[in-house]
């Protein structure tokens, strides 16, 4: 190695090291929401850090890069625009590119190589373009179904577990057979064809509204199968990264299981959809009390505590702003307002965080379920805005509930409660809330955006 190369390979070295590091602090500064953007910052200058220092290896072929990076460009900058509701399937595209990059990258590796391949290469090597292929189809499945392009309900058929069994059994055949004949070139093929089948077959069974649980699952593939391509490639950094994103993963999906009190292996083989659209039907229309705009307004201007709970809905009708706009008029009559943020209530981890940090709701005003439950009792106001199953007190005494067991926010417990979401139609599980039938419970029916913001023109006096 001549000196010139040799400074080049410290400078390239010194580059992924400080790149790990920022991605290692980059993943514990998104643990909060008051560092998260620093957070966001980490990663990308690491990102940037890491590419840098890979475009100063020697024998790069910059005008294929080039071409590479105008068309990711082309292609990354309108995924980039999507409204905060659809980035899960965005997410997913993002991991069906990635992992089509490892599988790629490794079948390049095994003809370059094959039959040179040392048995624990070659094990690594299929490890990677096994999760890789099957977490590009599966991504693929599971962005489809988050956008309704495909359809939502899971898609199953008897036998469907023993297929999938004797699939994923195939190619960890070949796997090992390749392990054992690395110069069995005609077999890689088939690897990566019945991977690929398995992505699909694994996720159609899989209800859409399980997807965003999936997604954190296949991010955790993903990342285990850039790991295996750092081994391949002897790449320390890819080591690291793929770890860091394969166990954050599989971490997420286990906090968001944990949740929806389902476990991992009912979330995957347990077909969640089904039971919502057996539960749904057949509930007759049972009395609730409602209260206009007006009335709502009373009641909050009258309260000294009141807790705000947003759900879904309120990300549906982009009412965060609007919610903001309320915090500051009762705050401004010396209410004490703080959010109660359950772990699952949107749709996707931290859902309700990022939208009220967008509104600059202060960080100090959203409580943790497990540190605000224990206050609802003395709270005279509970405000639920667009959430429904993440307030449903059956998931606390209904044994039969597809929900019971899940951990909720106990707003029943306050002295009143207002619901606000369009109808009387269920949430996410697919189930009626006996939360609306309460005495203590007033529907408030409308458009979140809409209805907060006539509380709010209320609370003005009726102007503005
Ligand atoms: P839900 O889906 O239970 O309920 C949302 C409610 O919002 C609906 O009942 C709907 O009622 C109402 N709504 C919809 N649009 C509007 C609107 N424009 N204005 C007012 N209300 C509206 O949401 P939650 O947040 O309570 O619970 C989240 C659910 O998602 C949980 O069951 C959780 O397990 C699940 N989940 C969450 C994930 C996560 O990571 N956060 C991941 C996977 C699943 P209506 O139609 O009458 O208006």
């Amino acid at each position: 190695m001549t000196p010139e190369l040799g400074a080049t390979q410290i400078v390239i070295e010194l580059l992924y090291l400080v790149a790990s590091v920022l991605f290692i602090l980059s993943l514990k500064w998104m643990s909060s929401p008051t560092t998260a953007r620093h957070g966001i910052w980490a990663g990308e200058i690491g990102m940037v850090l890491a590419i840098g220092g890979t475009l100063l290896n020697h024998g790069m072929s910059y005008h294929l890069i080039a071409i590479g990076l105008v068309l990711g460009t082309i292609i990354g900058v309108p995924l980039g625009r999507v409204a905060m509701t659809a980035v899960p399937q965005r997410t997913a595209l993002s991991h069906a590119f990635g992992a089509l990059c490892v599988t790629l990258v490794g079948s390049a590796e095994f003809y370059l190589r094959s039959p040179d391949i040392s048995p624990f290469m070659m094990s690594v090597l299929s490890l990677e373009v096994i999760l890789g292929g099957l977490t590009v189809t599966g991504s693929l499945m599971a962005a489809g179904k988050l956008q309704e392009i495909l359809p939502q309900r899971p898609l199953t058929y008897k036998g469907q577990n023993l297929v999938n069994f004797l699939l994923l059994a195939g190619a960890l055949v070949i796997a090992v057979t390749l392990v054992l004949h690395p110069g069995s070139r005609s077999l890689f093929p088939f690897m990566i064809l019945i991977a690929l089948a398995f992505g699909v077959l694994l996720i159609i069974p899989i209800g859409g509204a399980d997807m965003p649980t999936v997604i954190s699952l296949l991010n955790g593939y993903a990342g285990l199968s850039a790991a295996a391509m750092g081994f391949v490639l002897n790449s320390k950094l890819l080591i690291i990264a793929g770890a860091l994103d394969g166990s954050s993963g599989l971490i997420l999906s286990i906090i968001m299981s944990k949740a929806m009190n389902r476990s991992f292996t009912n979330v995957l083989f347990g077909a969640f959809g089904q039971v919502q659209a057996a539960a749904a039907g057949g509930e007759e229309a049972k009395p609730v009390r409602s209260a206009t705009p007006e009335e709502a307004a009373a009641i909050l201007s009258a309260a000294n505590r009141v807790i705000v709970v947003p759900g879904y809905g309120m990300a549906v009708a982009q009412a965060q702003h609007k919610v903001r706009e309320l915090y500051d008029a009762l705050t401004k009559r010396g209410v004490d307002v703080r959010f109660a943020i359950h772990p699952v209530a949107g749709r996707m981890p931290g859902h309700m965080n990022v939208l009220l940090a967008e509104a600059d709701i202060p960080y100090d005003r959203l409580i943790e379920m497990d540190e605000i439950n224990g206050d609802f009792p003395q709270t005279d106001v509970a405000l639920v805005i667009g959430a429904n199953d993440v307030t449903n007190p059956a998931a606390r005494t209904d044994t039969t509930s597809p929900i019971y067991g899940m951990p909720i926010l106990d707003v029943d417990k306050a002295h009143t409660v207002m619901v606000i979401k369009r109808s009387m139609n269920p949430g996410f599980a697919g189930i009626d809330n006996p939360l609306y039938y309460l005495d203590n419970t007033l529907m408030l029916f409308g458009d979140a955006k809409a209805f907060v913001g006539s509380i709010v023109r209320e609370l003005a006096g009726g102007h503005g």
